[in-house]
């Protein structure tokens, strides 16, 4: 992570087929577009890398969350389970739909808790959302028991994974239904767009409609399709599929380097005895986007991060205050900041977010340290920045 790291001749030699024809729209214009279908074709890429009968492109990651909730059915007053640990998307995408999420603690695998998925359970809950944040994945096994026994949908969010696996399947295609991210931070980019992935063909046609304001597809004359139900317009557009197109073509090596340099930093580290590596469930491979590992406690946590970076050692994130990623500094969140007027259902279901404290979360998160994996290193660099965050460290704990 991230895919824009490694832009270049084949990202663009795909967006020039584009711009030679001008048509920038991922459906019709059958006759101006030289035989050019990107989206399309991204979607069939997806599709076979995956082994998943469906993918869907959308304009966002965000739109491919909120879509997966939709299309199985989730809108006004139901409850979402999702981590506290995650991108603020998470929350947003289920709240699109009038949906109510509903944070609990994540464990040391830094995605749900079992124990606390149980314990959320109520009458209203529809659908449980594991987030693999970080580049490994919940146990996805406990959470499908779960949703059988209750009859919910498991709605994976694979933004930060993909490529990561479990049980042999591509992370994204265990559950229900699965989404990506393609914005411009995340290992494949198209710069800005989504997915969603699923085997389910209700959902798949769901999914075609509903990105494209309900339109049912059929024939060749958009004027003249009919809107089975109501949609929105999230289509990406032939530019950005362009891209991504490139970019999911070299999935595998990006996989590859990424594995290459994350073991070299975790080999390394691994020789203090303190270091705890995050845990990643049994079955379940990485997509090595992200080194994460816990230190004895939080003060240590924090010098070490501060220590990173004077000694220039970027990219290793210590979420705890963090704005974006962890429930503590989402005040707008939990005092309900919105634009406009929201249900009553809306702000009461979101009352609990006023007292519930998220302690087993700050224990895990307050130690832990993500460190991006980038792509773009030499060999050199990456066994430059061991020695240093091995020093670092080790001169911390000895202090
Ligand atoms: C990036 C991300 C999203 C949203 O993706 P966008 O394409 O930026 O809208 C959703 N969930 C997680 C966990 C993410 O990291």
């Amino acid at each position: 992570m991230p895919g824009f790291e490694l832009f270049g001749e084949t990202e663009r030699n795909e967006v020039n087929d584009v711009l030679k024809s001008g048509v920038l729209m991922r459906y019709g214009f059958d006759g101006m577009r030289n035989g050019h279908w990107k989206a399309k074709d991204l979607e069939m890429e997806l599709q076979n890398q995956f082994e998943v009968k469906y993918a869907q492109l959308v304009s966002s990651g965000t739109a491919a969350v909120s879509m997966s909730l939709a299309i199985a059915g989730v809108g006004a007053g139901n409850e979402v389970i999702m981590p506290c640990f995650t991108f603020v998307a998470s929350f947003e995408a289920i709240m699109m739909l009038g949906a109510i999420p509903i944070l609990v603690d994540i464990d040391d695998t830094l995605t749900l808790d079992i124990e606390e998925v149980k314990k959320a359970i109520t009458p209203k809950t529809k659908a449980i959302m594991p987030v693999h944040m970080c580049g490994s994945m919940a146990n996805l096994q406990a959470l499908k028991t779960i949703c059988d026994d209750h009859n919910l949908v498991l709605v994976e969010d694979a933004c930060q994974a993909i490529g990561g696996t479990y049980q042999g399947k591509a992370l994204g295609s265990y559950g229900d239904v699965g989404s990506f991210s393609f914005d411009f931070v995340k290992t494949i980019t198209c710069g800005e767009g989504g997915a969603i992935i699923t085997n389910n063909d209700k959902y798949a046609q769901f999914a075609d409609h509903y990105s494209d304001h309900g339109h049912d597809h059929v024939g060749n004359d958009r004027g003249a399709e009919t809107h089975p139900f109501l949609g929105y317009n999230f289509r990406i557009s032939e530019l950005n599929a362009a891209v991504g197109l490139a970019q999911v073509r070299r999935l595998n090596d990006f996989i590859a380097i990424q594995k290459k340099h994350y073991t070299i930093l975790r080999d390394a580290l691994s020789d203090i005895p303190e270091v705890v590596f995050r845990t990643v469930p049994e079955g379940g491979e990485e997509n090595y986007s992200f080194l994460n590992f816990f230190l004895p406690n939080l003060e240590v946590t924090q010098v070490v991060s501060k220590a990173f970076k004077e000694e220039g050692i970027d990219g290793c994130f210590h979420y705890y205050n963090n704005n974006w990623h962890y429930i503590k500094e989402w005040n707008h969140l939990k005092n309900l900041k919105t634009l406009y007027p929201v249900s009553e259902e809306m702000k009461k279901g979101l009352e609990y977010l006023k007292t519930k404290s998220f302690e087993k979360s700050d224990y895990y998160i307050g130690r832990n340290l993500s460190c991006l994996i980038k792509l773009s290193w030499t060999e050199a660099e990456v066994k430059e920045r061991a020695d240093k965050m091995v020093n670092v460290i080790k001169t911390v704990l000895n202090s």
